[in-house]
């Protein structure tokens, strides 16, 4: 995927960097750092795990940076692996054992867990309590292996997709939203500073506008930025500067590229502004239901460029107008 915008990891993300390290540098998210601390400190005090966590929003926002910040901040180790690594209960088996009191264990896109290991995680969570099951057939027995007390952080793009009794079994759930443009402005400007490029404030809120409400693509668009800079000999990067290599990206002034397009300019001109059933916009992009679900709509939702109704999804007013095009009249129908 050769998306620039995608708030999905890629390989080139070497943002390790930019990754903040505590409650406190953490920009945003103002209720769910709040929350956090509190919980925090009163597991602290009582000496005690933290209770299981869930993170939920779309990717890129700081789910598992916030997940290594918990542990951080608890004074224990952090584990991490994610759903569709564990590929048996056996795996997780190994997981959960190795673990010493307090540890958080994070799994991403918990989601995708297999239904096998996720029986195992039931007892795991409720009671740190291992139910293997040894052996096939009449030789098989199960055994019980105690657990140390510890804190399962999950994440996932959407709540929908977890199972009722593995949602029912985390005690703090949280919700992350899309940053401000204020917010990514401060994001864009720590991250310049760590990467000792010179950025000016109006440099800063031209990159936060395009990035999708989303850190990690602040990120990207800066480091993207700064390759610009540095070829072009610039020292302090203005709106101008920025302006320019972000076109040059193919990134518009809203931060909207090349597949937010397509899926807009679709729905528009072939269907009328919709109502469209999400499985044939899916279709009509090659693009698989999930992807679009979790990774395009969930920003043009938010910026009101799309609807979602019983029939299908629609495109807004303010979409067509983005899109410079002229509004079917829907009357007719
Ligand atoms: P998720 O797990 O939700 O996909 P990550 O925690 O991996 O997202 O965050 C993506 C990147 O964005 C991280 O590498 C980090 O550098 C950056 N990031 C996320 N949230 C913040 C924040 N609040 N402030 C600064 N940088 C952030």
């Amino acid at each position: 995927d050769s998306r620039l915008l995608t708030p999905e990891k890629r390989e080139d993300d070497a943002d390790l960097s930019l990754r903040p390290l505590s409650l406190v540098d953490f920009t945003g998210q103002k209720a769910a750092r709040a929350n956090l601390q509190v919980f925090i400190n009163a597991a602290k005090s009582r000496g005690d795990a933290l209770d299981h966590v869930l993170f939920v929003g779309p990717p890129g926002l700081g789910k598992t940076t916030l997940a290594q910040i918990v542990a951080r901040e608890l004074g224990v180790n952090f584990r991490s692996t994610s759903g569709p690594v564990i590929a048996k209960a056996g795996d997780l088996a190994a997981q959960l054992t190795n673990l010493e009191e307090r540890d958080v264990l994070f799994i991403d896109e918990i989601h995708r867990l297999n239904p096998a290991v996720e029986e195992i995680l039931y007892p795991a969570m409720e009671d740190y309590q291992l139910d293997l099951i040894i052996g096939e057939g009449p030789a098989a027995r199960s055994v019980k292996i105690e657990l140390p007390k510890f804190t399962l952080v999950g994440a996932t793009t959407r709540a929908g997709l977890l199972t009722t009794p593995l949602r029912d079994r985390f005690g703090i759930p949280i919700r992350l939203e899309f940053y401000t443009v204020e917010e990514l402005e401060l994001i864009v400007r720590r991250g310049a500073r760590v990467l000792g490029m010179g950025m000016s404030a109006d440099g800063a809120n031209e990159i936060a506008r395009r990035a999708r409400g989303t850190p990690r693509i602040a990120g990207r668009l800066l480091r993207r930025v700064r390759d610009f800079a540095i070829v072009d000999g610039v020292d302090t990067v203005t709106r101008e500067h920025a302006d320019a290599a972000l076109r040059l990206l193919d990134v518009d002034p809203i931060g909207l590229d090349q597949m937010d397009r397509k899926y807009l300019t679709l729905v528009a001109l072939s269907f009328g502004g919709g109502p469209v059933g999400i499985e044939t916009i899916a279709a009509a992009l090659s693009e698989p239901r999930d992807a679009i679900e979790d990774i395009i709509e969930p920003y043009l939702l938010q910026k009101g460029f799309v609807q979602r109704t019983p029939r299908g999804r629609m495109l807004t007013t303010h979409a067509f107008r983005h899109l410079g095009l002229a509004e079917p009249s829907r009357e007719a129908a």
